[in-house]
């Protein structure tokens, strides 16, 4: 790895803290190798007090591109030159170029990308598909704007009445106004509601942070009735990679059941190719990282 840096070498960044966990260096740093590319991604503990200068560094030392994650992916937006329209819908960035190191800063989210492109990696489509989706913070709007904007029929929005339950109307209404989809957004308290929309949905999604530590204990369905052999069910968490949902889905007979690994690798090539224009060899990373 050492061996094939040199004074050439152009850089990628992470900025976001807390970071140290993340697979992002790894899965970036082996494409590089693999494909040969003199490029290097190291990750940089960011948050929003040091982001302004954080910000000033990828243009100063013309870093050629840098991931952003919590909690910089709303604040990084006021520091950059341009917003791809995807990120403007989302609110939120969590890839940025400097093509040439010029000083150009451009804000993509392929958040959403990644996770309809790991939908589709499992041979899941959300082109005319009744969805409900749980969540309203970053990873649920870049869900809920993409599966929109790729098809999808209907989408149920719920979450808890939390400070992010605004977030879920703006998205919904954007959505209306924007697409074909038709958004609707409940509060999750409203469990008749939610069991309803799961039954007329296809695709369940969990982008809550529920099955994560420290709430991996908890699933947001606990109701074997809310389970059926049609229903796809996939949750964005990726660590544990069998959440408490999952589990539960698999023991009662979804027909397919979904972790966020997938959403991780995708979104995290649809970021390679903007930083180098070459494609992210998938399958090597896959077999190299995420196979058990
Ligand atoms: P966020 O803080 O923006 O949003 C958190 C969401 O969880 C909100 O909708 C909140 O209301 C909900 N929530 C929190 N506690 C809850 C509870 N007790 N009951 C019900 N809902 C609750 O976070 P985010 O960035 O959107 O991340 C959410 C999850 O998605 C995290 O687990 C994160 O690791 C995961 N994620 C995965 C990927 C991937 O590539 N697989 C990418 C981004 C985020």
């Amino acid at each position: 790895m050492t061996e094939r840096l040199t004074g050439h070498t152009l850089l990628i960044s992470l900025i976001a803290t807390p970071i140290r966990h993340s697979m992002s260096p790894t899965m970036h740093n082996e494409a590089f190798a693999k494909l040969g590319l003199d490029y290097a991604y190291l990750a940089f503990e960011v948050d929003n007090s040091t982001l302004k200068p954080a910000v000033d560094g990828i243009r100063a030392l013309g870093i050629r591109g840098s991931n952003v994650s919590m909690p910089n992916k709303q604040a990084i937006i006021p520091y950059l030159d341009e917003i791809s329209p995807e990120a403007k819908l989302i609110g939120a960035v969590n890839t940025v170029t400097n093509k040439d190191g010029k000083g150009h800063l451009v804000g993509y989210n392929t958040d959403g990308i990644g996770a309809i492109k790991a939908l589709e990696d499992e041979g899941v489509t959300v082109k005319d598909q009744s969805i409900t989706l749980t969540g309203a913070g970053g990873a649920a709007t870049a869900i809920a704007i993409q599966a929109a904007f790729d098809g999808a029929k209907e989408l149920y929005i719920f979450n808890i009445n939390d400070d992010v339950f605004e977030n879920a109307k703006e998205t919904a209404k954007k959505i209306n106004d924007n697409t074909n989809c038709r958004a609707t957004v409940t509060d999750l308290a409203d469990q008749a509601a939610f069991k309803s929309a799961i039954q007329k949905s296809s695709i369940y999604i969990d982008a809550t942070s529920v099955g994560m530590k420290p709430l991996q204990e908890q699933s947001l369905i606990n109701d074997p009735e809310m389970i059926r052999s049609d229903l796809v069910v996939f949750d964005v968490v990726y660590a544990p990679r069998e959440t408490k949902l999952l589990r539960f889905a698999k023991e009662h007979g979804a027909k397919k059941v979904i972790n966020g690994l997938g959403m991780m690798l995708y979104q995290g090539a649809a970021a390679f190719q903007l930083f180098t224009d070459e494609e992210m060899p998938v399958t090597y990373i896959k077999e190299l990282l995420f196979d058990e």
